[in-house]
């Protein structure tokens, strides 16, 4: 069987065919066939405005902004030309109040796909080292209702094919003490009548949360709504490409998935719920 991983970050690296080449043999090395990258939204100049805010956020994402979208797109391209088997993706934030903006910056590129996610909360880049303190001084149930509301209103936004990390407000370790069943079902419903993939990502494990994203809960009730999944592994070096991946594949078959099997010689990394 082999694999492809649509979760992957060129950020640490140049934009060649040399730095794409070894995520490429790395991953060879864990069965990857196929590799999607999906670099962030803030990384690029052209989506600078997406992200504006007076507080720490416009500031943070100002300085992380310092790549021109069209040599991403122009050294992926090329890859594909060379017949590499390679996708062009991006990982978008999802910011409520610039919305419509996302939809016209998305529409504006060939994107292959477009995973979702929520980095922000507000000011709150909630997963950034730098704002580890700051968690501190917040109610962890509150913080977790709040990451999934603005959750929600990306899955109905309908711009993304998958929604990322479904559960990264986890990732340094701080669990919400309330149940969180009702925001998981309304999540898992919201996703299904949307028809998009709920993502299986395995870089939860490298992560203080020290589980995949998402938690057995959560998936329980992705295999309830019979949401499809994807399992990618967000590497931001080579040597994570793939990485977990048969750790991800038993995760999903407890929940009665199985590969969707397109063809056996097909690459392959979404599963669908079988029972
Ligand atoms: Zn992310
Ligand atoms: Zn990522």
């Amino acid at each position: 069987m082999k694999f492809r991983d649509y979760h992957v970050h060129l950020e640490q690296g140049p934009y060649t065919i040399e730095w794409i080449k070894r995520f490429m043999e790395e991953g060879k090395k864990r069965g990857i066939a196929e590799i999607g990258f999906s670099e962030h939204g803030h990384r690029f100049v052209q989506a600078k405005g997406l992200y504006r805010s007076p507080g720490f956020r416009g500031q943070w994402t100002t300085g992380e902004a310092v790549q021109n979208i069209e040599e991403y797109i122009e050294i992926v391209e090329k890859a594909k030309s060379m017949g590499f088997p390679v996708k062009l993706g991006i990982e978008m934030d999802y910011i409520p109040e610039c919305e419509a903006e996302i939809r016209g910056f998305l529409r504006e590129y060939p994107f292959d796909y477009v995973l979702g996610s929520i980095h922000w909360i507000g000011d709150f880049g909630f997963d950034n080292p730098e704002m580890l303190d700051e968690w501190n001084s917040c109610d962890v149930d509150e913080t977790y209702l709040k990451y999934f509301d603005i959750l929600l209103r990306a899955v109905e936004s309908g711009m993304f094919d998958c929604i990322a990390h479904p559960d990264v407000i986890k990732v340094f370790g701080h669990r919400a003490m309330g149940d969180m069943s009702r925001i998981y079902e309304l999540v898992a419903k919201a996703m299904k009548k949307m028809g998009i993939f709920a993502e299986v990502n395995t870089a939860g494990l490298r992560k203080p949360a020290g589980e995949m994203y998402p938690s057995p809960l959560m998936m329980e009730y992705f295999a309830a709504y019979k949401v499809p999944v994807m399992i990618n592994s967000d590497a931001h070096r080579p040597e994570d490409v793939g990485r977990d991946f048969d750790k991800a594949i038993d995760f999903v078959k407890h929940y009665g998935y199985e590969s969707e099997g397109v063809s056996l010689t097909q690459p392959e990394n979404r599963y669908v719920f079988k029972g």
